[in-house]
């Protein structure tokens, strides 16, 4: 093996081993360090998203959502289930095979593409050195033109409350669980509290939300994310907002967490704890002495629009940089920065970045909230269609939550748009491309949309903006 590359990714999350394929299809030659260990000992590419993240939990969600719809709902559908049983140990098998198969598939990539993997703990040096400490302690020191930097995030701690693997646990361990807690709280209801409180409530635990912020989703538009919360409370998800969780006592049957929530101290008994109140950067041991690479005071990489850090060939991205914490936005950081490295034009656009939530429904939205809007004083005009006038989503027997679209009174342009409801996660992309093209509402109520598909519900909504829903009636 050579130790010296014009490229040399450090770390294979979806940031950095998109990086490295596409610095090798650039024709650079390119290495990618991981210490990536899974709970079965043994090292993978993928990072968080495809070992502890984004791949395991739609896993869970897809299986606990089909578990409690045929409990709960193929009734409505003529069809009867005498007894359905929960078989927990092949749900997970089934989940460490997908992830096994596509933490797999990164290998194969890398060697179909040329990019050199190594296995370890890597630290950036200054003068384009890379130091490798191996799983077997063994070190060594390589070189490159450029390093990119891909080390990713990490779950954060409550200090007063230490993660134990078993019965306080973070996002991996919840995912992994191998029996169905009676009762689970979660603490923080973000993306993942919220995807994970859903799995484990859908396979029978009693989940209790506990949040310490008043708005539920603050990020999403206010709308959207009222409509959310009055979906997951239907389904029986306790999200107590307001709800700031200050200590936790273990005792014989399981963890007391002590919360305030305006009345003074409380006490909520729970059989196990996921600690999901956010994520920090994995910047510890990440830089020697004198790289010049500079941290925020959250502890991210300092980085320009380029994800350049300010010195000489040093570029990071991904979750270890601003921005959401977001697989695709990893991903899209790391091809820009392949392609400049490699001289070519390239860019992001942060403008359009989609967010999504795989409850059910789904929450997903790109661009701006009509709160944002409003407060920065753009004129706008916005249109909304229920999925309870859509065909499709009557079929599905998922006929709740909406597309809401705003766009620019005075040009049309579409500004953002928001959508609970079923498969939300895959109607966004449209809104997306849209916006990429900077498309006005008109765009979006002159394209055929296909009958009966969820999609209308976007055409409607576009054409609701100017008052004009045809399945719907108007506001005047
Ligand atoms: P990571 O994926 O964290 O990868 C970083 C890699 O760097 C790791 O493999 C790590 O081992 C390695 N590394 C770190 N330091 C070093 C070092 N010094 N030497 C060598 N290697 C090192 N995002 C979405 O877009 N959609 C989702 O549905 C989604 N679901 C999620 C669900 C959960 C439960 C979690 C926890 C996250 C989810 N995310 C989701 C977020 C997503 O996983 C991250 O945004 C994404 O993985 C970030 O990619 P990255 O490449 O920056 O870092
Ligand atoms: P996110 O960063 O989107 O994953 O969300 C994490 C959530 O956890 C945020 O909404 C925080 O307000 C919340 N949070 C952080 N600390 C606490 C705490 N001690 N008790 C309850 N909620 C918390």
């Amino acid at each position: 093996m050579s130790d010296s590359y014009d490229v040399i990714v450090i770390g294979s999350g979806p940031g950095g081993y998109i990086a490295a394929i596409r610095a090798a299809q650039n024709g650079l030659e390119t290495a990618c360090i991981d210490k990536w260990v899974n709970h079965d000992g043994k090292t993978a590419l993928g990072g968080t998203c495809l070992n502890a993240g984004c791949i395991p939990s739609k896993a869970m969600l897809e299986s606990s959502e089909l578990y409690e719809r045929c409990g709960h709902e193929f009734g409505d559908f003529g069809i009867k289930v005498d007894k359905v049983e929960l078989d927990l140990a092949t749900m997970q098998k089934r989940r460490a095979g997908i992830v096994t198969q596509f933490t797999g598939g990164v290998a194969q990539l890398f060697k179909a593409n040329g990019v050199t993997a190594y296995a370890g703990t890597a630290r950036l040096e200054k003068g384009g050195k890379v130091v490798v400490v191996g799983l077997d302690g063994k070190q060594q020191t390589l070189s490159a033109k450029h390093v990119i930097l891909a080390a990713g995030s990490e779950p954060m701690e409550l200090k007063f409350m230490p993660f134990d693997g078993k019965n306080i646990v973070d996002s991996w361990d919840a995912l992994e669980f191998d029996a169905v807690p009676k009762r689970l709280g979660v603490i923080g209801a973000g993306v993942i509290g919220l995807e994970l409180g859903s799995v484990w409530r859908r396979l029978g635990s009693e989940v209790v939300i506990l949040e310490a912020l008043e708005e539920f989703l603050p990020m999403a538009d206010s709308q959207v994310a009222k409509e959310a919360h009055k979906q997951f409370k239907r389904q029986g998800l306790d999200i107590r907002m307001g709800t700031k969780v200050t200590g936790a006592r273990k005792g014989k049957n399981g963890i007391t967490l002590s919360y305030d929530a305006g009345k003074g101290s409380e006490t909520l008994a729970v059989d196990k704890v996921l600690v999901a109140v956010g994520r920090r950067p994995c910047a510890a041991g990440l830089l020697g002495k004198d790289t010049g690479v500079k941290l925020d005071q959250r502890g991210f990489v300092e980085v320009d629009e380029e994800c350049f850090t300010g010195v000489e060939g040093v570029w990071a991205i991904g979750d270890l940089v601003r921005g959401p914490m977001l697989a695709h936005k990893a991903s899209e950081e790391g091809v820009m920065v392949a392609d400049l490295i490699a001289g070519k034009i390239a860019e992001v656009n942060y403008e359009v970045v989609p967010s999504i939530i795989y409850t059910a429904p789904e929450v997903a939205w790109v661009g701006k909230s009509e709160q944002e809007l409003k407060k920065s004083g753009v004129p706008i005009k916005t249109g909304s269609f229920p999925f309870a006038a859509n065909g499709r989503a009557k079929a599905l027997g998922m006929a709740v939550g909406m597309v809401k679209m705003i766009a620019h009174k005075n040009t049309d342009e579409i500004l953002g748009v928001h959508i609970v409801g079923p498969y939300a996660s895959e109607l966004i992309a449209e809104a997306v491309l849209a916006m990429e093209y900077r498309a006005s509402a008109e765009d979006i109520q002159r394209t055929i949309h296909a009958h009966p598909t969820l999609s209308e519900a976007l055409h409607e909504a576009a054409l609701s903006v100017d008052n004009r829903a045809l399945n719907a009636v108007n506001r005047r």
